[in-house]
């Protein structure tokens, strides 16, 4: 600065020394930069760019938008999801609404058989289940609760998978059903993982059939590829796809952060990895019509090394003389797809929630950022309040 002889020299060495601590001048600038593309980004980036008029970036290191919930023509056609079966399901007329506005739906109701001592069988389990295995006669609600409180074994603490299971049908069906399917989808025996796990697929005494019993039981009528283009199409909205946080991070400026990929990677994993488990995906055509009789046919027997097979036509309702299978093979490396509830790894996640806070300008949401066994209209709900939390914080600062 001393050496400078004119204005102009003093102006352009003053800005010479500043600039390293400058935004690149060819940096671009968004107002929210969201980073994964599936149901907790396209959410958070629909609300900023369409409910709060905000410029986002969003970006995602694989090809398509979508996430965990991508569904794609194969080779023959067919709509397949290439993360396995996804079925929408919610008892939130909030989450269907706001879905609704970038689709229509097609109505299904989910099935699912189990391959159980030769014997595909209604799962959850349910009187049809118990007098197809046992040939029991149960005529009624209550001779099938009497069925199953002869068998069940009361725990006197429920914290386990095992536990939930073992206390409300027994040693046998538990094993039949559960512990194999357990072992194989997670790597653990269920006794060794949190009791919320099991405890997603109920027993009924009654016949109804459904995997679930939501109020809302539909799929997007063009699909969930679809249905996320919708929600992204959108001026204040640029996409940008095969793009990793940690390239772009410094390559352009924004004022909010929205992360939905794993929180552990977020933070360098200095507490050392969060565990989540994986799954290898084989998709298969077959020159039948139909393969199986509903949409997912699960397989228990631990010396199957597949966990379930899904079938698509049931869930979309495509006509072909082929028909588009995926098997689904458990892995303890791979894509991250399930967080391990178990209560270490909650632990260990508190840790990196704890440093959350230290982030005033980044908003961790989903599955995978709030390391969450959620399902999609969970996390949907979930960037929803996010959203509406973000929102309200904004409109206090313009008030004050
Ligand atoms: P994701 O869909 O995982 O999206 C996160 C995105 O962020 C990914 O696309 C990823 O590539 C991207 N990303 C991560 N890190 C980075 C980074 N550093 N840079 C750039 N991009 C990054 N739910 C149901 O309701 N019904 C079902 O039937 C159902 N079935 C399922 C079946 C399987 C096999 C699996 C794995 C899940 C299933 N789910 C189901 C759950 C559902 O997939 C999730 O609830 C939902 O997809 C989570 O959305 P998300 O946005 O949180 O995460
Ligand atoms: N489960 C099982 N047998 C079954 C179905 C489910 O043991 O036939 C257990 C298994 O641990 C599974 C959990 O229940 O991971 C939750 O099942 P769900 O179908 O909800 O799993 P997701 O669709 O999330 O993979």
């Amino acid at each position: 600065l001393l050496a400078a002889t004119s204005w102009d020299d003093t102006a352009a060495a003053m800005l010479a020394a500043i600039a390293p601590y400058l935004p690149a001048a060819t940096s671009e600038h968004y107002d929210c930069l969201v980073v994964g593309a599936g149901f907790a980004g396209a959410v958070m980036a629909e609300r900023l760019a369409a409910g709060s008029g905000r410029r986002v970036l969003v970006v995602d290191r694989r090809p398509h938008i979508a996430g965990n919930a991508y569904d794609v023509a194969d080779a023959a056609g067919i709509l397949i999801h290439q993360y396995g079966p996804h079925i929408f399901h919610t008892n939130s007329a909030d989450v269907f609404e706001y879905l609704s506005r970038f689709t229509g739906w097609r109505p299904y109701e989910h099935r699912v058989l189990a391959d159980v001592r030769g014997h595909q069988v209604p799962v959850p389990i349910n009187r049809t289940t118990l007098n197809t295995l046992f040939d029991a006669g149960l005529e009624t609600e209550a001779d099938a609760a009497a069925f199953l409180a002869a068998r069940a074994e009361p725990v006197e603490t429920i914290r386990t998978s095992e536990d939930v299971v073992v206390s409300s049908v027994g040693q046998e069906l538990y094993r039949l059903f559960f512990r194999g399917y357990t072992r194989k989808q997670w790597g653990l025996d269920p006794s060794e993982l949190d009791k919320a796990v099991t405890a997603r697929v109920p027993t009924r005494t009654c016949t109804d059939d459904r995997y679930f019993t939501d109020t809302y039981q539909a799929m997007p009528d063009k699909g969930y590829t679809a249905m996320f283009a919708a929600m992204l199409d959108h001026p204040n909205i640029t996409l940008r796809l095969g793009t990793d946080f940690a390239t772009i991070k410094d390559a352009v400026t924004y004022d909010l952060l929205v992360f939905t990929g794993p929180i552990d990677e977020y933070f360098g994993q200095r507490y050392g990895p969060l565990p989540y488990r994986s799954l290898r995906f084989e998709h298969r055509t077959l020159p039948v019509a139909q393969h199986q009789q509903v949409a997912v046919v699960n397989y228990p027997d631990e010396a199957v090394p597949y966990t379930r097979v899904t079938e698509y036509k049931h869930l979309t309702g495509q006509q072909s003389p082929v028909t588009s299978v995926t098997y689904e093979y458990p892995s303890p490396t791979g894509d991250p797809y399930y967080p391990i509830p178990r209560p270490e790894n909650q632990a260990l996640f508190k840790r990196y929630e704890a440093l959350t806070l230290a982030e005033p300008d980044v908003l961790f949401v989903g599955r995978l950022a709030t390391y969450r066994y959620y399902n999609m209209d969970q996390v949907v709900g979930q960037a929803l309040a996010s959203w509406r939390r973000w929102q309200a914080r904004q409109d206090e600062a313009t008030m004050a």
